[in-house]
């Protein structure tokens, strides 16, 4: 189905660049993956940190009441969460707020998939939220504070590829195949500025307007926010262009709209951030200990979870923090 719209779109008006590739696939208002799927869990296509344990929701609650307390303690503010999945993250931290005395902020919840609004809204059913499509839809800015917080929302964004060809860079592109009936990589050249990194011939640099345009406008908007992503945190070339599909990588032509399209994300392009490696920043802000707590009561293993977390060849060095703040006298924990 929506293989046939995106080969029927490039007959008519040519190749498309990997972006508009991944939009199409990701956010086709019809037959768009995350327009009508569950992905997580086990009977999805992949499992994301918040699904994995409460404990990363806890300890992302404990840094932002570090925070909130931080820009003196206000009884109005703002809580947006970018991407929410199916809500665990932010039911996770609201509960631990409850618990701790943090007052209770608005909570905004920017969300493109119906599917996944309607989980979120079962899961956060006693909380009064206000969903929004696009940061257009926030409030003005009327002094009320607000912080920001997505994890693996980044990835989901449109990005760019670029092949070194000889000398030159070249955008890669979507096209069709000789045949006519599959779909297949072009080039095309590149008129935008060339990156400035070391490559060798072949090889693939990313980058992604779009993830840089919407962190800057969050800085804009909140006073500290934290995005959590897989990625790195130094400039270079490579592929990353990955489908997942029921858990398991898959081809960026295959199961078109049946599974998950990312890539990594170029933390190196953000200035004036904090930047740590997720196992890092969930142990500085004390994960163990809650883990320690967690284990003669927790229903599911605890250690697996946690190893899952924050160990080297899981998640822990893969998945990157970043953080910010826009008063420079304020000392963000983790990093
Ligand atoms: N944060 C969640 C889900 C991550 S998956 C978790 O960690 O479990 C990415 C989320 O971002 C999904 O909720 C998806 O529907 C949403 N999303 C992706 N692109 C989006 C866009 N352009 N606008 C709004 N939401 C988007």
């Amino acid at each position: 189905m929506l293989e046939d719209f995106i080969k029927s779109q490039i007959r008519d008006s040519g190749p498309m660049d990997v972006g508009a590739y991944m939009s199409i696939v990701l956010g086709h208002p019809e037959h768009g993956y995350y327009m009508r799927k569950d992905p997580f869990g086990s009977g999805g296509d992949f499992t994301t940190a918040p699904e994995i344990s409460q404990m990363f929701g806890e300890i992302l609650a404990a840094w932002l009441a570090d925070v909130w307390m931080k820009i003196g303690a206000p009884v109005e503010w703002r809580l947006l969460e970018c991407g929410p999945g199916r809500g665990t993250l932010m039911a996770d931290i609201l509960r631990v707020f409850k618990a701790i005395g943090v007052a209770a902020p608005a909570p905004y919840l920017m969300e493109m998939s119906p599917v996944l609004r309607a989980i979120q809204e079962a899961n956060l059913s006693d909380v009064n939220a206000t969903w929004v499509y696009s940061a257009d839809e926030l409030p003005e800015d009327d002094g009320i504070p607000m912080i920001v917080i997505a994890n693996e929302f980044l990835d989901a964004l449109p990005f760019a590829q670029l092949q070194k060809i000889g000398d030159d860079w070249c955008e890669r592109i979507v096209a069709l195949d000789k045949k006519g009936d599959g779909l297949c990589f072009n080039l095309t050249p590149f008129k935008g500025a060339m990156p400035e990194v070391v490559a060798s011939d072949g090889a693939v640099f990313e980058f992604s307007p779009e993830r840089e345009e919407f962190v800057a406008d969050m800085r804009e908007r909140a006073v500290a926010g934290l995005f959590i992503d897989y990625g790195h945190v130094e400039a270079g070339a490579g592929d990353t262009f990955q489908a997942l599909y029921k858990h398991e990588h898959v081809g960026v032509f295959e199961h078109i709209g049946d599974a998950d399209l990312t890539s990594h994300v170029d933390f190196s392009v953000f200035s004036g951030v904090e930047l740590a490696e997720q196992g890092a920043f969930l142990k500085s802000l004390g994960i163990e200990a809650r883990a320690e707590v967690l284990r003669p009561k927790a229903p599911i293993d605890v250690d697996a979870a946690l190893l899952r977390l924050v160990s080297d060849e899981q998640m822990g060095k893969l998945f990157k923090v970043m953080g910010f703040c826009s008063d420079e006298n304020i000392r963000l924990a983790g990093f």
